[in-house]
């Protein structure tokens, strides 16, 4: 009798076992992306620029208070698997690299969304690592800006390439503490929640970049070490930096190309202060504000006191995903972003604009960096004088 108690539970263990298995089996199945989108849905890239709106104003840069407990991380961080180079069936991956990427911006990030009154600009650590998981499951892999700028995209067959944008310099963003006397990374920032979540989906990337206003000196990523260790630990993970302006300036009041050339070229110069080597090569336009357009080009280049700066992409606020930059029809000099959700959801920002990201819409890579592949119909909208060097493929869809 005994004997036969122990079997029955046995097969109870079992039956939990595979009911608990076959669960986890077909919430991965989820993941998977479903293109079959036929052409005819295709949702012209370049929407009606009258149903735009304005680009959203941005905050002035606001401190963090608090540093929160910190809990040990990694000292270095995790490579993404190498690719494989299996041929890729274009009828059922339907890559489409003319195809949009979302570029999204982020501000300030805090523990509780309870301690601000800021509805737009803030985000919490938990929500933040929720949407991680979300754009992980919705296909979405992260590349860097430099990557964006060369169309150097290395994200797997079927997958979208996303960027990472962070306005600011907030503490937290990135700040690093003490312990044991080593400087680390804040698990209670943005780029530590990205570090953890590194450790479990190491092929989502870690890139992004983050646009600095030097002027502030050491209330960027304000925490332990000087401005120049915080740079160097950033930088050492792949991260990026970037130009957005000494002072955040507001460059729709520019009078001259001279004080535009001293905005830029005195934040740059202050950077190389710091770090001989290091240079920024994108903008982001504090509050979104453009120079009028008689000015424009010295928001590109110039020069302030020696020292050159060269802006390879430059950032808007608003208000969609951006064309990747072989499109016929991108303009370096005004990329859109896409601004995350805070506290309060309004329409434009980045849980607007999800569900309408669709398949038929975005960037589907092809999965090797060195073919620009699009099915035929679409061929016209990339630019075969960007192709630098890469084969262009079309296929019928
Ligand atoms: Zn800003």
């Amino acid at each position: 009798m005994r004997a036969l108690n122990a079997v029955l539970i046995m097969i109870l263990v079992l039956a939990v076992f595979f009911i608990v298995v076959s669960c986890n089996m077909q919430e991965q199945g989820n993941v998977a992306p479903t293109p079959s989108v036929p052409a005819e849905q295709y949702i012209s890239p370049t929407p009606d620029s009258t149903h735009l709106p304005e680009p959203t104003q941005e905050p002035e840069p606001t401190g963090f208070t608090g540093l929160p407990e910190p809990t040990v991380l990694p000292e270095t961080p995790t490579q993404a698997p190498a690719e494989n180079n299996q041929p890729v069936d274009y009828s059922v991956v339907q890559p489409n690299e003319s195809g949009d990427i979302p570029i999204v911006m982020f501000h300030n990030f805090i523990e509780n969304l309870d301690d601000t009154t800021d509805n737009f600009y803030t985000t919490s650590f938990t929500e933040f690592e929720a949407l991680l998981e979300t754009l992980y499951n919705d296909g979405y892999r992260l590349i860097s800006m430099r990557d964006f700028i060369d169309h150097n995209i290395s994200v797997p067959a079927g997958k979208k390439p996303m960027v990472f944008s962070f306005d600011d310099g907030s503490s937290g963003q990135f700040n690093l503490i003490e312990e044991n006397g080593k400087l680390i990374v804040n698990p209670k920032s943005a780029v530590g929640v990205m570090l953890k979540f590194n450790e479990k989906y190491p092929d989502f990337g870690l890139k992004g970049i983050f646009y600095l206003n030097m002027n502030l000196e050491d209330k960027t990523f304000e925490g332990a070490g000087t401005i120049k260790e915080r740079l160097e630990i950033l930088l050492s993970y792949g991260f990026e930096i970037g130009n957005h302006s000494w002072g955040h300036f507001d460059f729709s009041t520019s009078t001259s190309k001279q004080q535009i050339n001293e905005k830029l070229g005195k934040n740059e110069k202050r950077l190389r202060e710091i770090m001989d080597d290091a240079k920024f090569y994108s903008f982001a336009l504090p509050f979104g504000a453009r120079a009028s357009s008689e000015l424009r080009d010295a928001m590109v280049n110039g020069m302030f006191e020696g020292v050159e700066y060269n802006n390879q992409t430059i950032m808007a606020v608003g208000a969609q995903p951006s064309m990747p930059s072989i499109a016929v029809n991108y303009d370096p000099t005004y990329v859109g972003r896409i601004r995350a959700q805070g506290k309060v959801q309004e329409d434009f920002d980045l849980t607007y604009w999800l569900p309408k990201m669709t398949n038929a819409r975005m960037y589907i890579s092809d999965g090797d960096p060195n073919t620009v592949v699009v099915p035929e119909t679409m061929a016209a909208k990339i630019d075969t004088e960007k192709l630098n060097g890469k084969k262009f493929i079309t296929y019928k869809r």
